[in-house]
């Protein structure tokens, strides 16, 4: 079944019709160069034709009996239980700054505008985030607030928002991206993930 998925994910898939033919890189061959001026997120083609509306809502509606990610807690997040991640109905945000520790293509001159969530799906033992992931630093924040965190970055002259250790709240993701489309956000999105996500999720962000 992966497998089968796999096949699905071309570069045409990530790329918005306007942006015109993928960039020969992605087809693994020359440098990835693609002008801001010309660069349309795909989000924003999935949002005008109202697909991503749609899969934020299956997504919240899912976190009724949780398998956002392959952990299969199956409780029901929507109205606060609490599974292996120990995350409720809300994104719980450890920290949102330009980060210039990230690799060059991502922190640029400006820093990549990093978000990193609190709790984990993975629970890694020997974590190097492990305040933020096991001890769960941070706040919750709704989905006005996410995006909020997100047009600031986007305002400061951040390259990208950069979701860290987001397997666990893709819902609440969506549903803030949304929101932060609507105000105005265009930037680039890296999904920064431990790679523990389920394949409902990703196909959520497809
Ligand atoms: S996201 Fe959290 S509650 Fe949902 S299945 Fe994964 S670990 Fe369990």
């Amino acid at each position: 079944m992966f497998q089968e998925y796999l096949t699905e994910l071309t570069p045409s898939n990530f790329l918005c019709p306007r942006n015109g033919p993928p960039p020969v890189e992605l087809a693994g061959d020359g440098r990835f160069i693609l002008r801001r001026k010309n660069f349309v997120p795909a989000y924003i083609c999935a949002f005008e034709s109202g697909i991503l509306q749609q899969r934020a809502a299956e997504a919240i509606e899912a976190l009724r009996s949780c398998r956002v990610c392959p952990r299969n807690c199956n409780i029901d997040r929507f109205n606060n239980k609490i599974g292996v991640c120990k995350s409720g109905r809300l994104a719980r945000v450890a920290s949102a700054f330009p980060h210039f520790g990230e690799e060059d293509c991502l922190r640029g001159w400006n820093g990549s505008g990093t978000i990193f969530f609190g709790w984990c799906n993975l629970r890694c033992m020997f974590c190097q985030n492990f305040e933020t992931s096991q001890f769960g630093e941070g706040a919750e924040v709704n989905a006005s607030e996410l995006a909020g965190i997100m047009l600031d970055l986007q305002e400061i002259g951040c390259h990208n928002i950069n979701f860290v250790t987001p397997e666990h709240v893709v819902s609440q993701i969506l549903e803030a991206l949304i929101i932060a489309i609507d105000r105005g956000l265009r930037l680039p999105i890296v999904y920064n993930t431990s790679a523990y996500d389920s394949l409902e999720s990703i196909r959520w962000m497809r």
